[in-house]
């Protein structure tokens, strides 16, 4: 009988080559496994007459169904090419009769005998009329009083675990469901109406039917919830800091930086300054977010910030979630800042280690006039050897794409210092209020003079050949061109006739839509894109970028393209982190119905940066009525804000809580469900009660099963970012 912590090899089946590839999925004992969540499920209580895969959805074997035959003649076994073997017999239904074939198995000889009723499930393919043939299907003998379970598990899978055995292998593991201690307190249960966990767990590897399954969904995208919530509430959060350095400097001593600006800021920047210059002027740690628009014109402010806290004889650090964005951060501010007679400096993962090794030692220099006072930099900032003789401030950009560890990591080696959180996606105040708890945020909510509206379409394929042309109008009038494709992952071919477990089980139309869904759309990936497109226009300039690439290529190509070597860029969604190249015009996204809007919104920001007119335009290859529907929010909508809190509705909050190209939770698996778990409600109790928990009891000590939870959920995302 296994336990939850029963290592994964003592499973019978589980030897020393598959615990390896287990363990290289992450899972190691029986509770990793039964985490180990399906990716969808075969619909195999959907039965269907062989007739039916003339219809329009399998048509041609093209997406896999269930029958229900009877076997007509006994197993013939013929032996090919020497050493294989086919195993070839017949059986039928009311609408016709089915050649099934299996190869290699010639102990099946004995399961099919003649009468005996199975379930089928595989591609059904047309050989005459009322003819057909299967091919090695999956099948399950058929027992009048005991009704076969409707739908079968479909893993993500690796190298040498297959889905029979790792289905296998998770039953041997559900009686440890019987066992569990649910680490969810009776009375949270019991006031959301949530199943046991030992319930969910069963039901989400085999549901018993679809309600079940939807049961299972609820509670587990609960916990994700509340466990991560949990998680930011006991990491991230401070008590209030007190013994901060007070950094106060008078008007005469601000306006000598403004003075040294070539613009004049806003009045929502002015309020943002004003805000900073009084939680700087305390002696209570500043824990402050800037949030606003792409291009609203954060950065100054941070900037302002730094430099109060150096004319109060303070360090200042600001750090950047890439090289690419540190070194535009650097180029902006560092020639700003000597002018004002401080001294800066450019550290990251790039920077040679003489190099490295002087910086360190002026940024912990005791003497003043040695000192670096103010760096800008990467990760490497983290990095052990980096100590500040006299901190001050420091600033991170694009906060959330920063692990919740390093941003722990952060204010330990700054144990007073003011912090201050640039972001630039408008998260909606649900999820605002619980990812930064305790921060206060000041809002930009006004552009800099002479913005331009940046024009957006939303079309079809049918547009390629004129998309082509337009892409050349841009470059040939100076501008530069982004391309965005979404990240391909692997296994895009999709039976058509899977439920993803994504889908809603609750809703009464989840089996007919099933049958409906088409297969998705071939995806464009970028490297492939790139290449059609140089082919289509072999004059222009065109690179590309993805996510896998090694970051100092992929700065590279950044770097040329910020300086105008490259006319068209296209890329995975990394460039969605504020690169700011103010030549550039036009936006086109593929497989526009694959983002979220907030994901749009932060890449139309990439261009009218500067004085070109500028346009997005997104163009949709698949998703029908309903991605349509989304995507006209982008032309109609500019605010950032209304977007989010749409997207947030429809989407759920995985965008939010961890964006596309953001490592952390969501790659690590911890949001299987809460992710497309649309019910913003939900999510709204489990962070309510999160909160409540946490006041009670900060580090739950008297929770030590969710408090483990919490850590293995965390650590995993850990371990994806080191
Ligand atoms: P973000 O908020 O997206 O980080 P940035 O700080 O990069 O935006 O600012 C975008 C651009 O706007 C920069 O080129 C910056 O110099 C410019 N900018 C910022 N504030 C103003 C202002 N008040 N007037 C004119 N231009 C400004
Ligand atoms: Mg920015």
């Amino acid at each position: 009988m296994p336990y939850l912590h029963t290592p994964i090899e003592a499973l019978s089946g589980v030897g020393p080559t598959r615990k390896a590839a287990y363990n290289k999925m992450g899972v190691y004992t029986v509770e990793d496994l039964l985490y180990h969540f399906p990716r969808a499920y075969e619909h195999r209580g959907d039965i269907r007459a062989l007739a039916e895969s003339r219809d329009e959805t399998y048509k041609m074997g093209k997406a896999r169904m269930a029958t229900l035959l009877t076997v007509s003649t006994e197993p013939r076994v013929t032996r090919v090419k020497g050493r294989m073997t086919l195993l070839k017999f017949r059986a039928f239904d009311e609408s016709g009769s089915c050649d099934i074939t299996f190869f290699n198995q010639e102990f099946l000889r004995n399961t099919f005998s003649v009468g005996g009723v199975f379930r089928f499930y595989g591609r059904v393919e047309a050989a005459g009329k009322d003819r057909y043939t299967m091919t090695a299907p999956a099948f399950e003998p058929f027992v009048e009083s005991r009704p076969l379970p409707p739908l079968y598990a479909v893993y993500p899978l690796t190298e040498g675990i297959s889905n029979k055995m790792l289905t296998d292998h998770v039953r041997q593991s559900l009686p440890a469901t019987g066992m569990v201690e649910d680490p969810l307190p009776e009375s949270i249960r019991a006031a959301e109406g949530l199943c046991t966990l030992g319930y969910a767990l069963r039901q989400i590897h085999a549901p018993e039917d679809f309600q079940s399954l939807h049961i299972a969904k609820r509670r587990l995208a609960f916990d994700e919830f509340f466990r991560f919530a949990l998680g930011l509430g006991t990491a991230g959060r401070s008590a209030q800091v007190t013994g901060a350095p007070v950094c106060s400097v008078s008007d005469a001593v601000m306006g000598e930086f403004l003075r040294a600006l070539p613009y004049a800021l806003t009045g929502a920047q002015s309020r943002a300054l004003a805000d900073l210059r009084r939680d700087l002027a305390s002696d209570t740690a500043m824990n402050r977010m800037i949030v606003g628009d792409v291009g609203c014109g954060k950065t100054v402010c941070a900037a302002a910030a730094m430099y109060i806290a150096v004319k109060a004889g303070r360090q200042a650090a600001l750090m950047a979630p890439t090289g690419i964005l540190a070194t535009q951060h650097a180029a902006d501010l560092l020639p700003l800042f000597e002018r004002l007679g401080i001294r800066g400096a450019l550290l990251t993962g790039h920077t040679p280690a003489a190099q490295k090794r002087k910086i360190y030692a002026a940024l912990a220099a005791e003497d003043p006039t040695k000192r670096l006072d103010v760096v800008i930099g990467t990760q490497a900032l983290l990095s052990e050897g980096v100590t500040f003789a006299a901190p001050g401030l420091v600033v991170t950009d694009e906060q959330h794409r920063f692990g919740v560890n390093q941003r722990a990591t952060l204010s330990e080696k700054n144990q007073n210092a003011h912090l201050l959180v640039m972001s630039a996606t408008p998260i909606p105040r649900t999820l605002a209020l619980v990812m930064y708890g305790d921060l206060e945020v000041s809002r930009i909510d006004e552009m800099p003079p002479g913005r331009q509206r940046v024009d957006t379409f939303v079309v079809d394929e049918s547009y390629r050949a004129r998309l082509d042309a337009f892409i050349r109008k841009n470059v040939e009038a100076g501008g530069q061109v982004y391309v965005v494709c979404p990240a391909v992952e692997e296994a895009e071919e999709e039976d058509a006739a899977l439920i993803p477990l994504s889908a809603n089980f609750g809703g009464e139309q989840t089996a007919v839509a099933v049958v409906e869904t088409q297969a998705p759309p071939p995806m464009k990936a970028a490297v492939q894109y790139a290449a059609e497109l140089q082919e289509r226009l072999p004059d222009l300039k065109v690179a590309f970028v993805h996510g896998k690439m090694k970051p100092t290529e992929k700065d590279k190509v950044m770097t040329a393209f910020a300086a105008g070597d490259i006319q068209v860029l296209v890329s995975t969604t990394v460039i969605e982190v504020g690169v700011n190249v103010p030549n550039a015009c036009l936006m086109l996204v593929e497989n526009a119905e694959r983002f979220g809007l907030s994901q749009l919104h932060q890449l139309r920001g990439r261009v009218g940066r500067g004085s070109r007119k500028s346009y997005c335009v997104l163009i949709r290859n698949g998703g029908g009525d309903t991605a349509k529907a989304r995507l006209e929010v982008m032309r109609t909508t500019y605010d950032g804000y209304a977007i989010a809190e749409k997207d947030l509705v429809q989407r759920g909050p995985g965008d939010f809580l961890a964006p596309a190209d953001g490592a952390g939770i969501r790659q690590s698996g911890g949001f299987r469900l809460a992710e497309s778990w649309s019910d913003a409600e939900l999510m709204n109790h489990a962070f309510g009660h999160a909160r409540e928990m946490l006041t009670d009891d900060p580090e739950l000590k008297e929770y030590p099963e969710l408090k483990r939870t919490v850590e293995k959920m965390y650590a995993k995302a850990g371990n994806i970012l080191n």
